[in-house]
């Protein structure tokens, strides 16, 4: 017997029929004898709706409202499960956040999770009843719901699996697991059987939506088995494959991938702009009288470049951040034009960040450099670049995105037979 948190995300219960196969698939693991417990996210679109919604009645919401009404699409299908579950005569109950309770800190809008308590969860679960937990959301210090940021019901699912020591917390989704590449864009790419937390954590940060960041942050730290798996599967399908368990992907620690590749994703994000500051004053103090003025406006910069003009008197700073802040960082440092002292500045939205990524580069010698080579035969220009011991991102022109994503996908062997 084990203990396994089950969660299912917005396209596995996208309408009522969906959930009935979501309660056929938690059947089958409680008759299998183990104690489960699930987390839910809200219908597919459901979440949209409710953030369009919030921002029709006004685009400067107050984010305690804003939590209010887009928890709701998880409470929803939390009882609707509950109530298919209990039709096919499994005892089941739902919770919302607040019932747990979920604590987390008071960042409405994007909470962290700050303590679940785990007990009265175990005692249903030992009692034989499935907890059927509204993902996303949880209870904020103020005494108000608060949620965890798009694609929360994750770190929910991991969280609670951490909570109730559970042997593994399994994603059902709609792919069959974690693959080389989004399998939506490049239909080469191929399904890992493993990945490690870490590779899989720089996968998600640096576009691969299918986890959360923060599940993944999460998963690595508290140690939890994570299984992604798909619920289009038939819930009366074997559940042992060649490698013991059902089609999917484990995320584990490093040691238990026997075989390891060099590379072993390539991960991208569309939706950068890049800004840059012509002629900075180049003396001390200059990087942070331009970035800290962006940091307390919580604009999250990513990739940094500086150059040294020939007479060692000025920079130019390029940076990249998400296009959605682009106005309001350049209204910023407008403002703040003649304390940083700069000549000009340039900016240009469209660009794209392609990342390769993989655990065997620590070990291996020249795959930026081939990656540089093969984007360069294509005509890709690279705009910046950023490594670190497990990847290389570059950015690029978005127009080609695709095409830098394929070449570099197959470069590295990634592309299935
Ligand atoms: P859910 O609603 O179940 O949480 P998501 O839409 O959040 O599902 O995540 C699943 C999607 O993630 C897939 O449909 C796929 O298009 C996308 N995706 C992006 N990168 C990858 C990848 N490397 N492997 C698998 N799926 C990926
Ligand atoms: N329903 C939420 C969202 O769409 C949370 C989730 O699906 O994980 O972001
Ligand atoms: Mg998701």
């Amino acid at each position: 017997m084990s203990r396994i948190v089950m969660k299912f995300g917005g396209t596995s219960v996208a309408n009522v029929e969906r959930i009935r196969n979501v309660a056929q698939h938690v059947k089958r693991e409680v008759e299998a004898g183990h104690e489960v417990a699930v987390v839910v996210s809200a219908m597919a679109g459901a979440t949209n709706q409710l953030v369009a919604w919030t921002r029709e009645a006004s685009p400067m919401h107050d984010a305690r409202e804003y939590d209010a009404i887009v928890s709701s699409g998880e409470q929803v299908t939390a009882g609707l499960l509950a109530i298919a579950l209990q039709a096919i005569g499994v005892p089941a109950r739902s919770f919302q956040g607040w019932q747990i309770p979920l604590r987390t800190d008071g960042a409405h809008g994007s909470a962290r999770i700050a303590s679940i308590e785990g007990d009265a969860l175990i005692s249903r679960m030992t009692d034989g009843q499935v907890p059927v937990i509204a993902g996303f959301q949880g209870i904020a210090p103020d005494n108000r719901i608060a949620t965890l940021g798009r694609g929360g019901s994750d770190t929910s699912a991991v969280a609670v699996a951490a909570a109730v020591g559970a042997d593994r917390c399994d994603i059902y989704t709609d792919v069959d697991g974690v693959y080389t590449t989004d399998p939506r864009i490049v239909p080469q790419a191929r399904r890992l059987d493993r990945i490690a937390f870490e590779e899989m954590l720089e996968m998600a940060s640096l576009g691969a939506k299918v986890l959360q960041v923060r599940s993944v942050e999460m998963a690595m730290v508290h140690k939890v088995r994570v299984f992604v798996r798909s619920s289009f599967d038939a819930p009366d399908a074997p559940q042992t494959g060649p490698g013991g368990l059902p089609p999917g992907t484990l995320i584990c620690d490093e040691d238990e991938i026997v075989e390891q590749q060099v590379v072993t994703g390539i991960a991208y994000t569309k939706d950068e702009a890049q800004i840059t500051l012509r002629r900075v004053e180049d003396r001390p103090g200059v990087a942070a009288g331009v970035f800290g003025p962006l940091a307390e406006a919580s604009i999250n910069v990513d990739m940094i470049v500086q150059n040294i003009s020939e007479d060692g008197k000025t920079t130019d700073i390029t940076f990249t951040l998400p296009t959605s802040d682009q106005a309001r960082a350049i209204e910023i440092l407008n403002a703040k034009k003649a304390e940083i002292g700069f000549a000009g500045l340039n900016t240009q939205a469209d660009a794209c960040k392609v990342s390769v990524i993989g655990i065997g580069m620590r070990s291996h010698a020249g795959v930026a450099a081939q990656a540089f080579q093969a984007l360069a035969q294509r005509g890709v220009n690279i705009r910046a670049i950023t490594t670190s011991e497990i990847k290389i991102s570059v950015l690029i022109d978005s127009a080609y995105a695709e095409l830098a994503v394929r070449t570099l996908h197959s470069l590295y062997g990634l592309d299935k037979a």
